[in-house]
């Protein structure tokens, strides 16, 4: 079980949002910049518990994040909770606003490659500081949902982060367990991810991902929102047996590129298990003459493919999950 040690039944500050034991109160988190400043959501519990940090839109156009953390946020009812829940729906805004693939469009960064930031940094180096050291240093387990950034679409898995703490690793993968699928990945926990809350605080996170940024299937939310659920269940904020699952673990995502530009035709569907050799699709040229026929390096999953019908060489097609 999670080690508690915060959370509940005392007055919750964060960045200037208070909320006192059985209250739930919204506000912003200041990043010099009025535009960005972050929403957060201060749900504190009436009974003393343990504190999940949750995230929407790290990435800000994998938009079934952001629906489905705003969707929690919504639901949460205080007066019937132990601990507390610290979220933001929407921690990318720039992203959002502008729709770009992966970075931000104002310094160029991507958010979840920066982490643990830097105050005196440019936008998303201080956001990312703000994220972990107003949010994240307050919790005992971070839930930070992302999904398909905008040429991707993903139907459901989890990212477990693995670091140092064989303890705090089995506690990742459990987290993982809670939400509705079948496959879980571990990276490590470090890299500037957000995985790498778990080496810096101590804390199991996890990166939930599903949805493609259009449209925004109810599927892919509901993934996000159950799974949030469960995990808030397991970590005794909510009452309940939690619904785990119990995944296949893979440690390696490989990338399968377009070696040449043209019109993407995908022959495999997400969740789809390939042996290796096996045809992903093809990519055709102006003619409709195939000048790439994309195979499986290894045999594994569909974790991921392309949802746009151009394509550029070198841009991704499809990614196999393999299993040793
Ligand atoms: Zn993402």
């Amino acid at each position: 079980m999670i080690r508690g040690k915060r959370g509940g039944a005392a007055m919750i500050s964060l960045g200037g949002v208070k909320a006192s034991p059985g209250e739930k109160s919204t506000g912003f988190i200041d990043v010099g910049d009025d535009r960005y400043k972050i929403p957060v959501a201060v749900i504190n519990g009436v009974l003393l518990g343990k504190t999940l940090g949750l995230f929407g839109g790290t990435h800000g156009t994998e938009f079934a994040s952001v629906e489905a953390v705003t969707r929690v946020i919504r639901s949460l009812d205080p007066s019937v909770m132990r601990g507390a829940v610290l979220a933001t729906p929407l921690l990318n805004r720039a992203q959002f606003e502008k729709r770009t693939q992966y970075t931000s469009p104002v310094d160029k960064l991507n958010l979840n490659g920066v982490f643990p930031g830097d105050a005196s940094g440019s936008l998303t180096q201080r956001v990312a500081n703000a994220a972990f050291e107003g949010i994240v240093s307050k919790c005992d387990a971070l839930v930070d949902c992302h999904g398909g950034d905008i040429d991707e679409d993903i139907r459901g898995f989890v990212v477990a982060a693995e670091g140092k703490d064989a303890a705090v690793n089995a506690e990742a993968l459990a987290l993982a367990s809670c939400f509705p699928c079948d496959l879980t990945h571990v990276f490590p926990a470090s890299g500037g991810m957000s995985l790498g809350a778990q080496g810096i605080y101590g804390i199991p996170c996890v990166m939930p991902e599903a949805g493609t940024p259009h449209p925004v299937r109810e599927e892919a939310v509901r993934f996000h929102h159950e799974g949030v659920t469960n995990v808030l269940r397991y970590m005794h904020i909510l009452g309940g047996e939690p619904k785990r699952r119990a995944p296949r673990v893979s440690r390696r995502r490989l990338r399968v590129l377009a070696s040449v530009s043209g019109a993407w035709h995908p022959s495999v569907e997400l969740d789809d298990e390939v042996k290796k050799g096996a045809e992903l699709g093809r990519v055709t040229d102006v003619f409709g003459d195939v000048v790439q026929v994309a195979k499986a390096p290894e045999g594994g999953v569909v974790g991921m493919t392309r949802c746009f019908y151009s394509v550029n060489k070198g841009e991704t097609l499809a990614v196999v999950s393999a299993f040793d």
